[in-house]
């Protein structure tokens, strides 16, 4: 279903035109999960037609030196890259909120009904995380073996029916009980994101209007809610602002 005459850097501007639209409305007090909901819709869409914004893809393609693969110029690619670090840095993390295909088609399915999991406990999930990272760096430079096609991200987005598209398609299915599993639990472009989005200038925090009353924590999926939480792993869903009755919570910079 990719159409490959459409050019990768289609992908790549979409996800940066996507990312501060969401950053920009935010600001002004202007997101809404119908807003948001459009943009997963598009994400998705675009990791079908287009298999971009596909960065943990590119990451793992560019560290395995294989840049034909890459679409762009591999500057582009490393620029690319490095300027999403660089806005979850600043920004928090807009791309996997919204732009990513991969965690927009989890976010998606999360909204079906079901009965929801939680993961307790957030040191364990971070070091799952750090695991994963640590065997995608070494599978990829040590042994120049791509870990997210054995995961099937590729395959899922090309509908190529091989044996690890259902790997993937197992993972979506998870997704619909369990918030993000392949963000919080695999994605290694992502866990360099979330590092560098507990620096966060710009933040979702509450102001004075807050009475603690706890409403927000009880909605958010990755128990970042909380008045001192990091949001490391906050994907911006705005589940928090919506669920807080005092209008106590907004995008800002933070106070942390
Ligand atoms: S954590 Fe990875 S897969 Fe998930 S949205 Fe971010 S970059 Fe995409
Ligand atoms: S509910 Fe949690 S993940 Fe969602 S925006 Fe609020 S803090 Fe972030």
């Amino acid at each position: 279903m990719v159409i490959e005459s459409i050019p990768k850097a289609v992908g790549m501007a979409f996800a940066v035109l996507v990312s501060l639209l969401v950053v920009m409305l935010l600001l002004r007090g202007k997101f809404n999960r119908r807003i948001g909901l459009v943009l997963l819709v598009a994400s998705t869409l675009m990791g079908f037609l287009v298999f971009a914004p596909m960065l943990p893809n590119q990451f793992q393609v560019l560290l395995l030196g294989k840049t034909r693969q890459l679409g762009v110029p591999v500057a582009l690619a490393a620029v690319v890259l490095f300027l999403f670090v660089a806005m979850a840095f600043v920004l928090g993390r807009s791309f996997c909120g919204y732009a990513c295909p991969i965690g927009a088609v989890q976010e998606l399915v999360y909204k079906l009904p079901g009965k929801k999991l939680t993961l307790h406990s957030k040191k364990i999930t971070q070091a799952f995380r750090l695991v994963s990272l640590a065997a995608f760096l070494v599978l990829t430079l040590v042994f120049s073996l791509g870990m997210l096609n054995y995961l099937g991200v590729h395959d899922f987005f090309y509908l190529d029916f091989t044996w690890y598209f259902p790997v993937f398609l197992a993972i979506v299915v998870l997704a619909v009980f369990l918030y993000r599993p392949f963000c919080r639990l695999v994605c290694p472009y992502g866990t360099i994101l979330s590092l560098a989005a507990i620096k966060g200038v710009f933040k979702l925090r509450r102001n004075d209007n807050c009475n603690e009353c706890g409403e927000c924590e009880l909605v958010c999926p990755t128990s970042e809610a909380g008045a001192t939480d990091l949001k490391q792993e906050c994907y911006l869903c705005h589940r928090c602002v919506e669920a807080c009755k005092r209008n106590a919570i907004s995008y800002g910079r933070s106070k942390m």
